[in-house]
């Protein structure tokens, strides 16, 4: 099965019929497929042996990923460990549940995992090949602030960041626009909509062309791969509390990226009894799971309360279909919760374990109790539930479900003394488009 050559590991795009292959490096640099399709490993290394000798994420990091990338293995490590100083600690609730908490990044969600690695490896290629890059994203949630809180600071790389203004809450503009080194936030007048038509016009012309735009999307492959690292953390957490019976997996989801890096570690040999997806109303892929709905006809989104998954088309819904990492034999099931249930298992979570939880993950916690209704060979295994974003991060939610007025986040403190900067601008591509030159021409020579 392993295919692990010196030029490591190789992907190739989920639509083409030659399966043509190209190195994780090259992926990482185009993102997308030309043919539009999404990459996918041609063949996944199995777990080395020593991965249960991990004494952090970081640890894990080393051991495990740097497999992929062949002899270049002992230039990304180092990436990875510094991208990666943060822990996710797995904490047990009652009935044989365990929320692995991936919030403890500086952006306290768990996109800080993803966006913190993807910058280091796209650094080091902009190092390689002696070039700069401008990262332009249309944000309304925990992305923009994990992309430019990891972006920051990266040799090569300049982050423009558009956010919808007055559309944003506090807590997610304060995480926005603090000041950051090579970061530029924008404040449009207009909805996230207008931004991401911005974003899509940028990407277009053909002056801006020239400067080296690049999305960071959820698609490319540098922020998804390091997602696997989390849960083979948690799993081995789980073992080390005298857990013997490989856990259901639930995964609060909305592009399916997340549950996208399960499945690959699953597909590594890391031990889990399932996967659950667990949808808000946004319910496309639980449609298509159950066989209900055509995978190319996704209905329209649908807002809710943990906005992070508000996804009527999730993107990675080609690589879970995918040959290579479709576990469709049953191991996969989905749900779909409302808000009503959502601010319930809140409050019941609360009452009963004494935790705090976000939306998202109170998205999961009711998504395991359909799914082991639904499933009853399930009940009685033990269910590791992602626990994605922090619920500092919605006091509001928090509030209206549970009666707590103050949820602290040391990070979100230490965010409040520092000094923040940000420009507004209408919506009017020729204003972004000033912008953006302007930004490139602070690195060039005059
Ligand atoms: C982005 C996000 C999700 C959804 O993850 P996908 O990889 O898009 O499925 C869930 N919860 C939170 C808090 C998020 O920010």
């Amino acid at each position: 099965m392993s295919q692990h050559t010196p030029a490591g590991v190789q992907v190739r795009s989920t639509r083409d019929e030659a399966q043509a292959a190209l190195s994780l490096d090259e992926a990482i640099v185009r993102g997308l497929a030309g043919d539009g399709g999404l990459y996918v490993p041609t063949a996944i290394p199995p777990l080395p042996d020593n991965w249960r000798d991990a004494q952090s994420l970081a640890d894990m990091a080393e051991t495990v990923l740097a497999a992929w990338w062949g002899d270049d293995a002992h230039e990304v490590a180092p990436l990875l460990r510094d991208a990666l100083p943060f822990d996710t600690p797995l904490k047990p609730l009652s009935g044989d549940r365990y929320l692995l908490e991936l919030f403890h990044g500086p952006t306290l969600s768990f996109k800080d995992v993803g966006a913190r690695s993807m910058a280091r490896l796209m650094g080091r290629l902009l190092r390689r090949d002696q070039k700069r890059a401008i990262v332009l994203v249309a944000t309304s949630g925990d992305t923009g602030s994990a992309v430019a809180d990891g972006f920051a600071g990266i040799p090569g790389v300049d982050v423009v960041l558009l956010y919808p203004k007055g559309l944003v809450s506090d807590v997610q503009e304060r995480q926005l626009i603090v000041e950051r080194p090579d970061v530029t936030p924008l404040a449009i007048e207009g909805d996230f909509d207008a931004c991401q038509r911005l974003v899509k016009q940028a990407f277009q012309d053909p002056e801006l062309a020239t400067l080296g735009l690049t999305s960071a999307n959820s698609i490319n492959v540098g922020r998804l791969l390091p997602q696997m690292l989390y849960y083979l953390w948690g799993v081995l957490q789980l073992e080390r509390l005298g857990e013997t019976t490989p856990p259901v997996i639930v995964v609060p989801s909305g592009n399916l990226g997340n549950l996208t890096a399960g499945l690959v570690a699953w597909r590594a040999g890391m031990p889990a009894s399932g996967f659950h997806a667990a949808h808000n109303a946004n319910r496309h892929f639980s449609d298509v799971l159950a066989g209900v709905t055509d995978p190319l006809q996704p209905p329209p989104t649908v807002a809710t309360l943990s906005n992070a998954m508000d996804v009527g088309a999730p993107s990675n819904l080609e690589r879970v279909l995918d040959k290579d990492l479709n576990v469709m034999g049953g191991h996969l099931t989905a749900s779909v919760t409302g808000d009503a249930q959502t601010t319930a298992r809140m409050r019941l979570t609360y009452e009963q374990d004494g935790e705090l939880v976000c939306p998202h993950t109170a998205v999961g916690l009711e998504g395991w109790e359909q799914a082991r209704q639904a499933r009853p060979e399930w009940n009685g295994l033990p269910a590791m539930i992602l626990a994605t974003a922090h619920p500092a991060k919605f006091p509001a939610a928090v509030k209206h479900a549970t009666g707590v007025g103050e949820v602290s986040s040391a990070a979100l403190d230490a965010l409040l003394d520092q000094p923040t900067r940000v420009t507004t601008l209408p919506p009017d591509f020729e204003a972004l488009k000033r912008t953006v030159v302007a930004v490139a021409g602070s690195h060039r020579a005059v």
